[in-house]
């Protein structure tokens, strides 16, 4: 118990657990635990980093003009229409603290990031944990979960852990569903690994004032360490997020990496589609030593073994050679492992180490 108590729901809070970094008496890991691009961060963004440093002295801008403009200018959107967070983490919470509270609901898939319940319980909201079905959001048990009380709804898409997607439809029945309090997020952080052609749910985003978008500058862009995140979303949604965020949420060196980050077009291009490559090539890798996935549109794969007791067999049989892996029982897939797709030689290293673990017949 805690001397002086914090508000209900805090102390139900699971601190987050993050990808491993590190193995026991390995000096060199290869580390496919957090879905990072192995080949970051761009080399136009550390140098843009280092030209902002120059003025460390001034405070940041306040409303992230060029970074919105530089947004809205690559995936055609109305920069008045997007807020920008310290990763996608920041939009997550303060969506929950504007719009959900005591005596609300927020509704997250079973598979879902642990970030939306964290932000829920953080808000003083009640996290609805809602089931999945063969790895993939269930519109119906999500329609079905929203009520009066529901004043958000996570999605996941592309999933994580699961890397499966919805269809534009079922996205079109889940904002057709809502109630009348309540905004639908998409959670767009690995949206680029999709087939081409998916915008995240713009367009959706768009039409209806109750749905909103969110991405990241932390996969694609390979800049997890920068933090930086944002939403597209209705104006109103916006000038309700601009209200509670703190004025200087971002420094001068994340806006000036992202946008540089967001320029380069070349960078982003040549390492999704390696990602996708090696993808493929790992899931038929799997699929060869009698290790199903599902078919991934994010940028990692989601290694199905025989049951718990194997998977964690085998992550530390991984671990034991510096190969990091997440395990992903909390996730509600304890049997699972979600490997992030790494350059070539790290997914050759790590098929053949399962390959040998499979062997070794543990
Ligand atoms: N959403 C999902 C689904 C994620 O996997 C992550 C990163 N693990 C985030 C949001 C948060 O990303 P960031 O705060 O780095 O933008």
């Amino acid at each position: 118990t805690h001397a002086i108590a914090p508000r209900s729901g805090i102390l139900d809070i699971a601190p987050y657990i993050g990808g491993a970094s590190h193995a026991d008496g390995v000096a060199e890991i290869v580390k496919l635990s957090s879905n990072e691009n192995p080949w970051g961060p761009p080399a136009s963004a550390v140098a843009a980093l280092e030209r902002a440093a120059r003025t460390l002295n001034r405070y940041p801008s306040t409303d992230h003009l060029a970074l919105r403009t530089a947004l809205g200018e690559v995936h055609d959107l109305d920069p008045g229409r997007i807020v920008c967070g310290a990763g996608s983490d920041e939009i997550i919470a303060l969506l929950c603290q504007a719009y959900s509270g005591p005596g609300t609901e927020v509704l997250h898939t079973r598979h879902g990031f642990s970030m939306y319940k964290i932000s829920a319980l953080a808000a003083g909201a009640t996290p609805v944990d809602v089931p999945e079905t063969d790895r993939r959001v269930d519109v119906d048990a999500l329609l079905g979960a929203m009520g009066k009380a529901t004043r958000l709804v996570f999605v996941t898409n592309p999933g994580n852990p699961t890397g499966t997607m919805l269809t534009p439809d079922e996205l079109v029945r889940l904002a057709d569903g809502l109630p009348a309090d309540a905004l639908l997020v998409l959670d767009g952080a690995y949206a680029e690994y999709a087939d081409d052609g998916y915008d995240g749910g713009a367009a959706l985003v768009t039409e209806r004032e109750n749905v909103v978008m969110t991405r990241t500058f932390s996969k694609a862009y390979g800049l997890g360490g920068l933090r930086v995140g944002w939403a597209y979303a209705a104006p109103d949604v916006i000038d309700v997020l601009n209200r509670v965020r703190g004025p200087f949420n971002l420094g001068d060196l994340q806006l000036a990496a992202a946008e540089a980050a967001l320029h380069d077009r070349d960078f982003v291009t040549r390492t999704v589609s390696e990602t996708k490559r090696l993808r493929g090539w790992l899931a038929e890798a799997l699929a060869a030593l009698g290790i199903p996935s599902d078919p991934s549109s994010a940028n990692y794969v989601l290694a199905r073994l025989a049951d718990q007791a194997e998977a964690e067999a085998c992550e530390a049989h991984l671990r034991a050679e510096g190969l990091l892996v997440r395990k992903v029982a909390g996730y509600g897939l304890p049997e699972c492992l979600r490997i992030t797709i790494g350059d070539e030689a790290a997914c050759r290293r790590v098929a053949d180490n399962i390959a040998r673990f499979r062997g070794q017949g543990v």
